[in-house]
């Protein structure tokens, strides 16, 4: 087996609701998975399956070990495929009267570290996660990035091959997200694997080799974030908005012009192989103002999860 982590037709229901249906997937050894999908997807419930937390009704989740054995499977092996987890949720759950070395050699003791291993790796995670001057700090003292940075580097203490997180930069500023996604780039150039939920399209474009996308239980598509958009998408979104912006969807002529037409609030969004007679278009309606791009993440995702929104499933 070559992929690190398998997980094979699972299925979960509550009550007459199927909530995960028959999701399988698998991670190779430094692959950035991303689940994506809109709120009560069963993306959480999907994870909480893979950690051995919720019991699945179907199917199997399975763990390389690494060394030629056989695999680990859940719940059979769970405390062994624990063991070469890191998981960060998306509430913090750290000690708040603990320090933040405290927090990590606590931690590091449930894994059975101890002396000169647990001596060196403590303040080579405090400056993995920039936080060496905030070493006897509590968690009370420090900012929403800096505490997810404590909760990653706690989940680095095994020295984990896999790492789960959930929507690991919700909540936090631009800074704070962009140093995330920079010490999750190093550790997956270091060759560990990373299984992450987000809502943050461009977040899931620049960490996620791979994307798989969830809606009411079920994997709607599977692939790597550009050949997904090149498959479901047309290249090129004319985004037209402004006062009348919307009544343009309904124009037979400028309808013509586009593949598809999708209307958001007060924005059309014209999806098409070629913009320039578009843009020529709606340039002659002077007091509307318009962007135009390549398609992205956000529009797949609206594409295939639909643009009402989701209070919960
Ligand atoms: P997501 O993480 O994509 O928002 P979840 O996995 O949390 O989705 O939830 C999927 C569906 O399962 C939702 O409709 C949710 O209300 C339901 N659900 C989740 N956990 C439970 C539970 N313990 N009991 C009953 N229903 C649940």
């Amino acid at each position: 087996m070559t992929e690190l982590f398998t997980a094979s037709q699972l299925s979960k229901r509550y009550g007459d609701t199927r909530v995960v249906d028959g999701v399988s997937f698998s991670i190779a050894p430094g692959e950035c998975l991303g689940v994506i999908g809109p709120n009560g997807a069963g993306k959480t419930t999907t994870i909480r399956m893979c950690l051995g937390h919720t019991a699945p009704d179907g199917g199997t989740v399975q763990f390389d070990p690494g060394t030629g054995a056989p695999p680990l499977r859940m719940p059979r092996d769970a405390l062994a495929i624990k063991a070469q987890l890191g998981v960060v949720t998306q509430f913090d759950t750290l000690d708040p009267d603990f320090t933040c070395a405290e927090n990590l050699r606590v931690f590091g003791r449930y894994f059975g570290l101890k002396g000169a291993v647990m001596d060196e790796r403590v303040p080579r995670l405090l400056e993995f996660a920039a936080l060496t001057h905030k070493a006897h700090a509590k968690p009370g003292e420090l900012s929403g990035g800096m505490k997810r940075r404590l909760s990653l580097a706690r989940a680095l203490v095994n020295d984990p091959r896999l790492l789960l997180l959930d929507e690991p930069t919700t909540g936090l500023d631009p800074q704070a997200r962009h140093l995330m996604w920079e010490r999750l780039q190093r550790l997956l150039q270091q060759g560990k694997s990373i299984l992450l939920t987000t809502h943050f399209m461009d977040e899931a474009e620049r960490l996620c080799s791979r994307l798989l996308v969830l809606d009411h239980g079920r994997k709607i598509t599977e692939g790597r974030p550009r050949e997904l958009i090149a498959r479901h998408l047309e290249p090129d979104v004319v985004e037209v908005y402004g006062v009348g912006a919307v009544a343009l969807a309904h124009d037979d002529a400028l309808r013509a012009l586009a593949a598809r037409v999708e209307v958001s609030g007060e924005t059309v969004f014209f999806y098409t192989q070629n913009a320039q007679p578009l843009l020529q278009a709606v340039g002659q309606q002077g007091h509307l103002r318009t962007l135009h791009r390549p398609a992205n993440l956000e529009d797949l995702f609206l594409k295939l999860t639909g643009r009402q929104i989701r209070e919960d499933g």
